[in-house]
């Protein structure tokens, strides 16, 4: 990879200023000046700095967002905000992408990368990772329906859902905890359809062991630290 590519895929300064950081001879690939943005390295095997600091090379970045009501859960859209422009230019990336998608009413846990195999291990109904949604109903959870849940929920259209933990809240029969393995379309409304109940509020509360963080307000988001990262699967 060149080094000013290299300098702008780690977010340090757009194209334009590492070709000025290269020229003036700010930058160093394994202790030595380099005077030429053209001049190639290995990410994985040389080191670089950039006026004396350490870069240190990020292949990918994962970013946990609390997703606000009202953003679609895409990387760009030409007529609606998406949960990428909510992302601060700072720590943007060129392919950045929710990895699963929330509803734009929906609230909660996204997480958003450039990592196709991550986000392909996270949502892949193999893998068994728990999401966990608090579901706010406009009807009462019977214990007939936590038995319909775990024994997997059936669509109108016939689609099947694997087996889904149904858990009412004591305090609040309008309220219950999902957990579900899968994503398919809606899956939490439409599962609560089947059983003639409407969803009202719907907030994503964790993936796998990985609690929303509570410091976390609708509408922020920031990078994850690497043992967040393992408690996902
Ligand atoms: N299930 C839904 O119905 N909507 C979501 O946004 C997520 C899961």
């Amino acid at each position: 990879m060149r080094i000013d590519k290299f300098l702008v895929s780690q977010n340090i300064c757009t194209r334009k200023e590492a070709q000025k950081l290269v020229r003036k001879g700010l930058v160093k690939i394994d202790g030595e000046i380099i005077k030429k943005p053209e001049t190639k390295l290995d990410p994985n095997v040389n080191k670089v700095t950039v006026d004396g600091k350490d870069i240190s090379y990020q292949e990918y970045v994962y970013i946990i967002m609390n997703k606000p009501k009202g953003y679609i859960s895409a990387s760009n859209d030409k007529n609606a905000e998406t949960v990428v422009d909510l992302v601060p230019k700072e720590m943007k990336r060129k392919n950045l992408f929710p990895a699963g998608r929330l509803d734009k009413d929906t609230t909660g846990m996204l997480i958003i990368t450039d990592d196709g195999d991550f986000a392909h291990r996270m949502l892949s109904p193999k893998k068994h990772v728990e999401k966990v949604y608090k579901a706010t109903l406009d009807g009462e959870v019977t214990d007939e329906m936590v038995e319909n849940f775990r024994k997997g929920i059936s669509f109108y259209d016939g689609t099947l859902c694997l087996s889904a933990k149904l858990l009412p809240n004591k305090e609040n029969p309008h309220i219950a905890r999902v957990i579900i393995r899968e994503g398919k379309y809606h899956q939490v409304k439409k599962m609560f359809l089947t059983q003639g109940l409407t969803v009202r509020d719907l907030h994503r509360e964790q993936i796998g062991m990985l609690k929303l963080p509570k410091d976390l307000a609708p509408g922020e988001c920031r990078f994850m630290q690497e043992d967040e990262k393992r408690n996902i699967f």
